[in-house]
């Protein structure tokens, strides 16, 4: 199928980009990469009166090092991330889920501010910023405001950005010495999104892990938290967290699998990405 008309701006600056989105309200969709935007398109899933094109906005491809963060701008796309030594040495665990997204292609266009402004919540990038617990900087009419990851994800492709408000910058704090990282998917094949999978972070503290935090994904309407396995993997047992995974997830059957297919797959998830976080053999 074909989309149905729209007009198209070509945005020169966030101000510029805010001001046609209050200009346009609900008749106006940002056009970032185009990978996800273009299929719901072409479906007809969305009919937006007018595109405002974000590609033409200095200064947002950026990945910076500020402090004990790592900001990085909406604009850098998977590819360039995927390029990067910041990326690699101060944000692993988005090193580690890159290559799990889609295929070359997609990842030369996809943009990561697209992806979680998204919130696919099969994706892996809402899931890795939910783990790393960082914060989203949203502009809108009213200036810059920050969101934590745990209040950003609302529902089911709804997120905490307004509808005249923009994505403009992800911070993540930056790795340390103490910290582990775990990342995990299953999917059909290689660059499907996941029919499950489990980001994770920790801090090694001697022969234990604490302040651990599973983001799971594909197995809600959201990236979840698993708060209850959380507390059961920090007091050592693997098996009380894998039982525990019963309280925080209910997954829905959807296309590709049924929920209780799903339930399971998240605690043969668990049972690897601690492994990874231990250091220990799955
Ligand atoms: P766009 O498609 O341009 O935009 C997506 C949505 O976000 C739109 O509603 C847009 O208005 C909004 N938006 C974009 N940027 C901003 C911003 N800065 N502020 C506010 N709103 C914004 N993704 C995965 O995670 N895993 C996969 O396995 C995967 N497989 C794929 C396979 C195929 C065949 C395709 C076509 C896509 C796949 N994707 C996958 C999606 C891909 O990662 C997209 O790049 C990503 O989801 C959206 O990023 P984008 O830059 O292309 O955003």
């Amino acid at each position: 199928m074909k989309p149905a008309p729209f007009a198209y701006a070509k945005a020169r600056s966030v101000e510029d980009a805010v001001k046609l989105l209050s200009q346009h309200g609900d008749g106006a969709k940002l056009l970032a990469g185009g990978q996800s935007l273009m299929a719901t398109l072409n479906m007809r899933l969305s009919q937006p009166g007018i595109l405002i094109d974000l590609n033409g906005i200095p200064g947002l491809d950026g990945i910076v090092l500020n402090g004990g963060d790592l900001a990085i701008g909406a604009l850098v796309r998977h590819a360039a991330a995927a390029k990067s030594d910041a990326i690699a040495r101060h944000a692993p665990l988005i090193a580690m889920a890159l290559p799990h997204i889609g295929h070359p292609a997609i990842r030369n266009r996809g943009t990561i501010g697209g992806s979680i402004a998204f919130a696919d919540p099969a994706a892996e990038l809402p899931a890795c910023f939910l783990a790393l617990g960082g914060e989203a900087e949203i502009t809108g009419p009213n200036g810059a405001r920050r969101v934590r990851a745990d209040d950003f994800f609302k529902g089911l492709y709804e997120t905490a950005i307004g509808p005249d408000e923009m994505l403009t910058v992800i911070r993540l704090p930056a790795a340390t010495a103490d910290r582990r990282y775990g990342f995990a998917e299953l999917s059909r094949r290689h660059g499907d999104y996941a029919l499950a999978g489990l980001a994770a972070t920790a801090r090694r503290d001697g022969e234990s892990l604490q302040d651990i935090r599973l983001a799971y994904f594909g197995v809600g309407l959201t990236p979840v938290r698993a708060r209850t396995a959380e507390a059961a993997l920090a007091s050592g047992n693997i098996e009380d967290a894998v039982s525990a995974l019963a309280s925080d997830l209910d997954p829905p059957d959807d296309v590709q699998e049924t929920g209780a297919v799903k339930m399971h797959l998240a605690g043969v998830l668990l049972r690897r990405v601690a492994a990874q976080l231990t250091g220990a053999r799955a």
